[in-house]
């Protein structure tokens, strides 16, 4: 069986190498226009098991699926227990796997949205879902229950981003506009431009900010344009999302290197992901590495009780100790806070709560 999968990951990393090597890969349409959509285009990965192709399967009709030729390319495909691929692969366990505290949206925002694509949660932040799309669709994403309702932002966007534009001029109280979906960064940079300038206009908001996995995901769409265009609306802050560190590559290190040299500066913030990152040692590889970067660890988040997420889920003592490991032993600038987002109220700081 290893043979077999070695001589299979031997042919899917020739013809990964081959394209590593071509103008397309460094091109973001490229990669998105070759992103892997569909567990069966994974032909190469059919011996591994029928059993866990059939889980893919089950899983992709219910969450869908789309991978990036240079996220895939991350993956060790002699290592059926790889984070990169337990991060982006539809896993049966998504729809045959579920805690009873679990539901489509944990934190209750769709209670919190005044209007359609706007999250007002907190009172002087809010947050706006640009778009459903995302260049990889993680399957530890919790807005998993957004992806499948592709008319909700789809349809006309620019009436939509008026709309919540007005609501937020009535609102003095918010001083801060997110920028989230999905992944705002989908957007045409035409339509980025238009959509920071909107907000920008709004005298009593102070910064903007944008959460976007594209770093990680898809680091080529961090163009020289793309960052001309951001550099124009500072103050912005970047908040992106690394969780391995088989994540920090050259590509990605450049691509936030861009946007710094933009003026804009860029944290992560991790999800703790139960295989992915939850011991000590890769988080400590993880920080220190982000460190190296110069992307500042913002937060690490307990993964949420969300449905068809709950493979994910370690317990709350998981990070509490690796976070107590690991202040103290290297650099107070690698440690974020370890947090946990609530259905009501505020994101709650976990762990080191009294001494
Ligand atoms: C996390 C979150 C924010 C931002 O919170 P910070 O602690 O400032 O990063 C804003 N709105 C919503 C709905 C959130 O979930
Ligand atoms: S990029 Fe963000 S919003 Fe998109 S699937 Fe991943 S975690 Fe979810």
């Amino acid at each position: 069986m290893t043979t077999v999968i070695a001589q299979l990951s031997a042919c899917l990393s020739d013809r990964l190498i081959h394209f590593q090597t071509t103008e397309d890969w460094r091109d973001w349409k490229w990669q998105l226009k070759n992103s892997i959509t569909d567990a069966s285009e994974l032909d190469f990965y059919d011996p591994v098991g029928e059993d866990e192709i059939q889980g893919m399967k089950l899983a992709e009709r219910r969450y869908k699926m789309s991978v990036t030729p240079y996220y895939l390319s991350l993956a060790d495909w002699n290592n059926p227990l790889d984070p990169i691929r337990l991060q982006c692969l539809p896993d049966s366990r998504e729809v045959l796997y579920s805690c009873e505290d679990s539901s489509e949206d944990p934190l209750n925002e769709e209670m919190h949205m005044p209007i359609e694509g706007l999250v007002h949660k907190f009172r002087d932040r809010a947050l706006v879902l640009t778009t459903n799309r995302c260049a990889v669709y993680c399957r530890h994403c919790n807005r998993k229950r957004y992806w499948s309702q592709s008319n909700r932002t789809q349809t006309n966007a620019i009436k939509r981003l008026e709309a919540i534009a007005d609501y937020i001029s009535r609102h003095h109280e918010i001083r801060e506009v997110i920028f989230s979906g999905g992944d705002p960064l989908m957007l045409s940079d035409n339509m980025i431009e238009m959509m920071l300038g909107l907000f920008k206009k709004i005298s009593h908001i102070e910064v903007m900010r944008i959460g976007s996995r594209v770093p990680v995901t898809l680091p080529m769409r961090i163009t020289d344009r793309l960052c001309r265009i951001l550099s124009r609306f500072r103050p912005l802050w970047f908040n992106t999302q690394f969780n391995h560190p088989a994540e920090i590559t050259q590509e990605a290190q450049e691509a936030c290197e861009r946007l710094q040299c933009a003026g804009i500066p860029v944290s992560s913030q991790t999800v703790l992901l139960k295989g992915v990152n939850d011991n000590l040692e890769t988080m400590k590889i993880l920080l220190q590495g982000l460190q190296r970067i110069m992307v500042r660890p913002y937060y690490l988040f307990q993964c949420e009780p969300v449905k068809g997420v709950d493979h994910f889920r370690t317990d709350i003592k998981t990070g509490i100790d690796i976070m107590d490991n690991i202040w103290g032993e290297t650099a107070g600038l690698c440690i974020p806070h370890l947090v946990s987002d609530m259905p009501e109220g505020k994101k709650r700081l976990v762990g080191r709560a009294c001494c």
